[in-house]
């Protein structure tokens, strides 16, 4: 006998963790000032508009992509400084390389690790091959707590550990030696991938290192350093780690617009390194402005940051980072409300550098907002 349904098609078909989950929100940003994700805040000059637009023209959109994009990879290697006698993979963004690693390492009872809060994809992907993520919790300062990384590293043995550095939405910069360390602990147990997504704003880099270390993974994507719409990221690690994520990459992942815009890009690097270099120096002027408003607003702090944004933390008795949050939308002002993400960050905004007038907007309203409410 045949048996019943049971439930709805959803609950026959979809699995369980699928349904427990909810949708990935992205608030509706349409005459935002838009401080909410990291983007670049300059567009790309006209004449380099122009001469792509007709570079694109020529693109043949009725063949596929070569799916081994030997040119663009040669020229990744050669601009973003990958070691000699190393390659790299493309993804779809970076978040279809951190999907493709956990699809690959997701054999049984696999677990995958990361200090949180982090970068919320690594736990997103995980969930979604069926591999069980384990956050360990950073120290109340937000910087890495290296003894509780160590214990969880023995005590879970994980296939994967991810480093996002610097690491979002923290910015917190972790040292090289501190990274030295969890590879080498990690040596004989599974894979470090140090995520450099914030790299044109970084002090360093592990990619010279990669030879040193065969359990070592660098990631990065070029959404940050101002081609957010371009979808695409880049990952090195030694040969025979690179030869088996290529098995799990959808072989025409990365579209042939994409790819022509970023080999005629990859031909004007000036231009992105000194948009690189006027947000660092705007985070510096962002950075004492807000100090300039905490002085006024004891309860007011800065995360140091090595990152195109700065996480805020406002706790003050009269108003919480919500109402903050909310009031700046009423102003048409845009952050991100990470402070009901993780406890660590109760209280607490993610602000992304942008143009010196975006900028002291923000400080201007900011400063409205806490002024209505003296605790000093
Ligand atoms: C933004 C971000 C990414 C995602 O990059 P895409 O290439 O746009 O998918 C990856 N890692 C970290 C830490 C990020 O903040």
């Amino acid at each position: 006998m045949k048996n019943e349904p049971s439930g709805s098609l959803t609950e026959r078909v979809i699995r369980a963790e699928i349904l427990a989950k909810t949708l990935y929100h992205v608030p509706d940003a349409s005459n935002m000032v838009k401080l909410d994700a990291m983007e670049n805040p300059y567009g790309l000059p006209a004449s380099i508009r122009a001469q792509l637009g007709a570079y694109l023209a020529e693109v043949t959109l009725n063949r596929y992509p070569i799916p081994t994009y030997r040119v663009l990879k040669q020229k990744i290697c050669h601009q973003f400084g990958i070691p000699s006698k190393y390659d790299v993979i493309l993804g779809n963004g970076s978040d279809e390389l951190i999907s493709m690693l956990s699809v690959a390492c997701a054999k049984p009872h696999a677990i995958i690790l990361a200090p949180v809060p982090t970068f919320v994809m690594y736990a997103v992907s995980a969930q979604l091959a069926g591999v069980q993520f384990v956050g360990v919790p950073l120290q109340a300062d937000l910087r890495l707590d290296l003894p509780a990384m160590f214990e969880a590293i023995e005590l879970h043995r994980p296939s994967v550990l991810y480093l996002a550095n610097p690491n979002n939405p923290t910015g917190n910069w972790i040292p090289e030696e501190q990274i030295i360390q969890l590879i080498k602990a990690m040596a004989d147990i599974g894979l470090v991938v140090v995520d450099e997504a914030y790299h044109p704003f970084a002090p360093g880099s592990m990619m010279p290192r990669l030879p040193e270390f065969a359990n070592l993974v660098v990631m990065r994507t070029v959404s940050k350093m101002g081609l957010a719409g371009l979808r695409l990221g880049y990952m090195s690690a030694s040969p025979a780690l690179l030869a088996e994520f290529e098995k799990v990459r959808p072989p025409y992942n990365v579209n042939v617009l994409t790819e022509a815009a970023m080999g005629f890009l990859l031909d004007h690097m000036s231009l992105f390194h000194a948009q690189a270099q006027q947000i660092r120096a705007e985070r510096s002027v962002l950075i004492s402005d807000l100090k300039k408003l905490s002085d006024a607003h004891t309860n007011l702090f800065v995360y140091p940051s090595e990152a195109n944004f700065l996480l805020i933390k406002i706790s003050d008795s009269l108003i919480n980072a919500e109402q903050v949050f909310n009031q700046l939308i009423e102003h048409k002002i845009l952050v991100k409300n990470v402070s009901r993400t993780h406890v660590l960050l109760a209280d607490c905004l993610r602000v992304t550098v942008s143009t010196p007038a975006e900028n002291q907007l923000f400080i201007q309203v900011l400063c409205n907002i806490l002024c209505a409410h003296p605790t000093k």
